[in-house]
């Protein structure tokens, strides 16, 4: 599997690794080390360009721990429940659900404690480790609960989702900002949710990195000013009835798709249209993704469409965002239990925005990115490699001595004084040269700049192409501009 080699390079080459792992670490919590934090950080950075930016978007930074208040509200404190089943003899804790539709293919999201039970009994399915008796389902809450306060604790969770700084904070942003409908509230940040089974790696995490934005327009003129952007693109739906018919997707023209319903506004056309471009762009081949509808029994009762962008990796097609219209169920919720106005002026008419969502997991998608950017050791060299868009590699360059005698460490070491000033660059003169351009490769470094025994009569250097291994040479003080051409996109 894919899965298991990118994650031995990860933690080889400490890019990505289990937390307090000295400790032996808990699982769905993990580190991200200087490459993975260089990666990630360009990451969010092409986020902002093409999602935030261009469409003025604001960003805010709310507060990890929020008062029970909020999650009684937002129905988090009551719903955000998964069910779970003990096995009564190794009492190992299951998904209820996950081992159900593992073990009898049934589609059961949506059932209750009591239904789910009765499928675990007539379908006799034991504990899948021990072959134990299965005890009751019950709900168990994903939030990380936690107290405020030395004594007389006041409760407080770890935000499960960045969203709900966003819909509290509201009015005091739109009027700060001096905002006019439609309005978007951006937030990257972590959250945090006690999964019962963390697993394959970064899909299912208890602490992640999550990108949100919140379109609060209003309802009697839902169009989207951007929309022009987009309204000729095609992007793979998966509809309700080709989910039933267990048919694949199928490309549609997004302004039809509005217009017939299938996608319920403009803003949430928009984003999927927007969406399909970026994960294109960093490297997701095409006919790996998907847009599902979610289905009726899926989508929560005040959603009046959910769209998962999913992907298609070796286990299996999963969710990576979350696109949802949520009406203005969240902004009403919380008037009615703040009993705050949360509505705006709309020409004098009271508005009380509706919302679109896209929430994007960051963790994730960097490790779609990194599954489909991997190349095997055998595949075209002697090593396994990473295809990276460029804009997101760890280093634009490494700079290499060809050896580390007679002066070209030196050299070297002045050249790589002068790229540091204008480019991300790393610096290595261990092992043979063939090994470290192995090294750069498996981290997907896109170019390697080599200092030989040339270097020091012509002030030239060679430069070296990770997808090509091509190598050419140039001149010192035209080095920047060559990189700069790699790494552009
Ligand atoms: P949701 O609110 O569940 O729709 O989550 C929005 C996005 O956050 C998902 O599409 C995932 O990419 C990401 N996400 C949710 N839960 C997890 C998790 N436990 N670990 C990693 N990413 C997650």
């Amino acid at each position: 599997m894919r899965l298991e080699k990118v994650q031995e390079v990860c933690l080889r080459r400490g890019i990505i690794f289990p937390s307090a792992e000295i400790y032996g670490s808990v699982a769905g919590f993990y580190e991200w080390g200087p490459i993975g934090f260089s990666i990630k950080k360009k990451f969010i950075e092409a986020w902002r360009d093409f999602f935030i930016k261009p469409y003025g978007f604001y960003e805010i930074e709310g507060s990890l721990v929020l008062p029970e208040k909020v999650f009684e509200a937002s129905g988090h404190l009551k719903g955000f429940v998964d069910p779970i089943t003990q096995c009564e003899n190794c009492k190992t804790i299951h998904r209820a659900d996950h081992l159900i539709e593992e073990c009898t293919k049934m589609f059961v999201e949506g059932k209750s404690e009591e239904e789910l039970t009765e499928i675990i009994r007539e379908k006799g399915l034991k504990c899948p480790r021990c072959g134990g008796n299965l005890s009751e389902v019950r709900m168990f809450n994903l939030m990380l609960k936690t107290e405020i306060s030395p004594v007389g604790g006041i409760p407080a969770y770890l935000r499960p989702e960045t969203a709900q700084n966003i819909f509290t904070s509201f009015s005091r942003i739109f009027k700060a900002m001096r905002g006019k409908l439609p309005f978007g509230i951006a937030q990257i940040g972590k959250s945090f949710r006690n999964e019962i089974s963390p697993r394959r790696f970064l899909i299912r995490l208890r602490e992640f990195h999550q990108a949100e934005i919140e379109v609060f327009f209003d309802p009697d003129n839902p169009e989207c000013p951007f929309f022009h952007e987009v309204e000729e693109k095609d992007i793979p739906l998966l509809t309700r009835e080709a989910q039933k018919e267990g048919k694949e997707a199928s490309m549609i023209n997004v302004k039809e798709a509005v217009e017939t319903g299938l996608i319920p506004n403009e803003w949430l056309g928009f984003f999927l249209a927007k969406e399909f471009e970026f994960y294109t762009k960093l490297g997701i081949p095409p006919e790996c993704l998907r847009f599902r509808h979610m289905l009726p029994e899926e989508t929560p009762h005040y959603s009046k469409g959910n769209f998962d962008l999913e992907i298609k990796f070796d286990f299996g097609w999963k969710e990576v965002v979350g696109n949802a219209y949520r009406t203005d169920y969240d902004l009403r919720r919380h008037s009615e239990f703040s009993k705050k106005d949360l509505s705006v002026d709309v020409n004098g008419k009271k508005v009380l925005p509706h919302v679109v969502e896209p929430s994007f997991g960051i963790d994730r998608t960097i490790l779609a990115v990194l599954l489909f950017s991997f190349r095997e050791k055998g595949y075209d060299r002697d090593w396994n490699w990473m295809k990276l868009p460029n804009f997101l590699a760890p280093f634009h360059a490494a700079v290499f001595p060809l050896v580390s005698k007679d002066g070209l460490p030196e050299k070297a070491r002045e050249i790589f004084e002068v790229l540091k000033k204008e480019l991300e660059v790393f610096y290595d003169e261990k092992g043979s040269i063939g090994k470290r351009y192995a090294r750069a490769d498996e981290i997907g470094i896109p170019a390697c700049v080599t200092i030989d025994y040339q270097t020091m009569e012509d002030e030239t250097v060679t430069i070296r192409d990770r997808d090509t291994k091509q190598q050419k040479r140039v001149k010192i003080e035209k080095l920047v501009e060559e990189i700069r051409k790699i790494i552009s996109y």
